[in-house]
């Protein structure tokens, strides 16, 4: 719009003068025509003198110029259109007939005053040799008056132009600083927290890409807002569930006369519920730290040696469960990763796989290379887990059956400190799962392989 604006400006300046040059060009054509008119007739004269050349131009039809002077070849004056006989023999030292009797042809024009002056001079060749020059000037006042209300005209419509210019680039700059207003206002209103909060700018231009980048953070804002809440709420819930137990236990061995071994057995509950609050603090600290960027306190680890120390520590509870653990492990993966974090998720995908199988029922563990990948898989003969729960799996506190997970010391915090590891790790997870006839569940870990050789510079 601005560039427009000047482009009018500039072409309208541009006319005026080229309008002034058209006129020059046609006027300079035809004044030369005419004094090479009456030079022709001079030179055709046996003898220059203030008689012939005064005779000459009586012979001529009107030349509507406003003076014409014809001179000899020193200069001298020997018919002059206004002034009176007397005058002729002065020497004419006008810029253009010095010019001409040099052997030039001249013009020149300039405008003042509402006028135009235009003059020429063009030497008198008589057999080959300069005999003198002949000298025209013309007053042009009706095209001067054009030229100079054309200008005028130009020069209204170029200012008129530069003040909507002006009014333009006011109301721009206006409703710019209203929009930008209207950001800050916004970003004042979701400093207060208010996510909920949306920006609308309208337009197209660079503000409105910058009202929808502002409008997109608010709402990943707002969605973390709410997870957090969800997590406090979820976290508070299941905190408060061991120890409203806990409370109950001990008001009921305060309040009733119990014999010894019952109180045993409630204080036992009680040291219970406080071993199950403990594991729930660890694991949500565990889950915070997995939120903490900590990759450069990586290192190349071998996952074979991390699964057998896995097996060995559960194979008391494998037992105890009447669950049978199968082992085919290659001994060549690395991988880059904290050992602890590689622990805790194979060590709860294993916990998970034994907690949820049937008695009799079988684990298998399988980790084998594939192209880049380290692929881990943790195969059960459990109940499996229904299909519409499988989406669920890696949130936090989720659990399929709460009576059989928490009876069985589950938080609902385990697939979500793998999920989280595995991701922070650049790893990938998945389950599949039947509660059908071939029941059972499949968990699919994938870590990029990162090979000793490759840490090498
Ligand atoms: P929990 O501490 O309750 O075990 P997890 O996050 O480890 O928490 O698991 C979430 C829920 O997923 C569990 O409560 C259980 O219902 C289900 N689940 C996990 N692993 C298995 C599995 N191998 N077989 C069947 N269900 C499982």
């Amino acid at each position: 719009m601005l560039i427009t604006f000047l482009v009018l400006v500039f072409l309208n300046i541009y006319c005026s003068f080229s309008s002034q040059k058209l006129f020059d060009k046609s006027k300079e054509t035809s004044m030369k025509e005419k004094a090479q008119l009456v030079a022709s007739a001079v030179a055709e004269e046996d003898i220059l003198n203030s008689d012939t050349a005064a005779g000459v131009i009586r012979g001529m039809d009107n030349l509507k110029v406003t003076r014409l002077i014809i001179t000899d070849y020193a200069g001298q004056i020997l018919y002059d259109s206004l002034a009176d006989p007397a005058a002729t023999g002065v020497y004419c030292l006008f810029p253009e007939v010095i010019q001409a009797l040099e052997g030039n042809n001249v013009f020149t024009s300039r405008y003042y005053d509402g006028v135009i002056e235009s003059q020429t001079a063009t030497p008198i060749l008589r057999y080959n040799t300069l005999s003198g020059c002949v000298y025209m000037m013309e007053y042009d006042s009706a095209q001067g008056q054009l030229i100079e209300s054309m200008q005028r005209n130009n020069l209204i419509v170029s200012a008129l132009l530069i003040v909507l210019l002006c009014l333009f680039s006011l109301f721009s700059s206006l409703t710019f600083s209203r929009r930008l207003r209207k950001i800050m206002v916004s970003m004042r209103i979701i400093r207060e927290g208010d996510y909920t909060h949306k920006v609308e700018m309208g337009g197209q231009d660079e503000l409105t890409v910058l009202g929808k980048e502002f409008n997109d953070l608010t709402s990943r804002l707002q969605e973390s807002e709410e997870r957090r809440r969800q997590f406090v709420s979820d976290a508070s819930h299941e905190l408060k569930t061991p120890l409203a137990s806990i409370k109950l236990l001990a008001d009921s061995i305060l309040q009733n006369d119990m014999d010894i071994d019952t109180i045993r057995e409630f204080v036992s509950d009680i040291g219970d519920e406080a071993d199950r609050l403990n594991r729930m603090s660890c694991k949500l600290l565990s889950l915070t730290k997995v939120n903490a960027d900590c990759r450069s306190d990586c290192e190349i680890v071998y996952v074979a040696p991390t699964i057998r120390r896995v097996v060995r520590m559960l194979s008391a509870i494998a037992e105890n469960s009447d669950v049978t653990i199968y082992t085919d492990i290659v001994n060549d993966c690395s991988i880059l990763i904290l050992e602890d974090d590689l622990y805790q998720i194979i060590f709860n995908l294993v916990e998970n796989g034994i907690k949820y199988n049937l008695p009799g029922g079988k684990l298998f563990l399988r980790l084998s290379r594939d192209g880049d990948n380290a692929v881990l898989e943790v195969r059960d003969t459990g109940a499996g887990i229904p299909e519409n729960a499988i989406r669920h799996i890696f949130e936090r506190f989720y659990r399929v059956d709460k009576a059989r997970s928490r009876q069985s010391g589950g938080s609902g915090l385990g697939l979500a400190i793998v999920h989280d590891m595995v991701m922070r790790n650049r790893g990938h997870i998945r389950v599949e799962s039947s509660v059908g006839e071939n029941h059972g569940t499949v968990f699919t870990l994938e870590m990029p392989i990162f090979d000793v050789e490759d840490d090498e510079p």
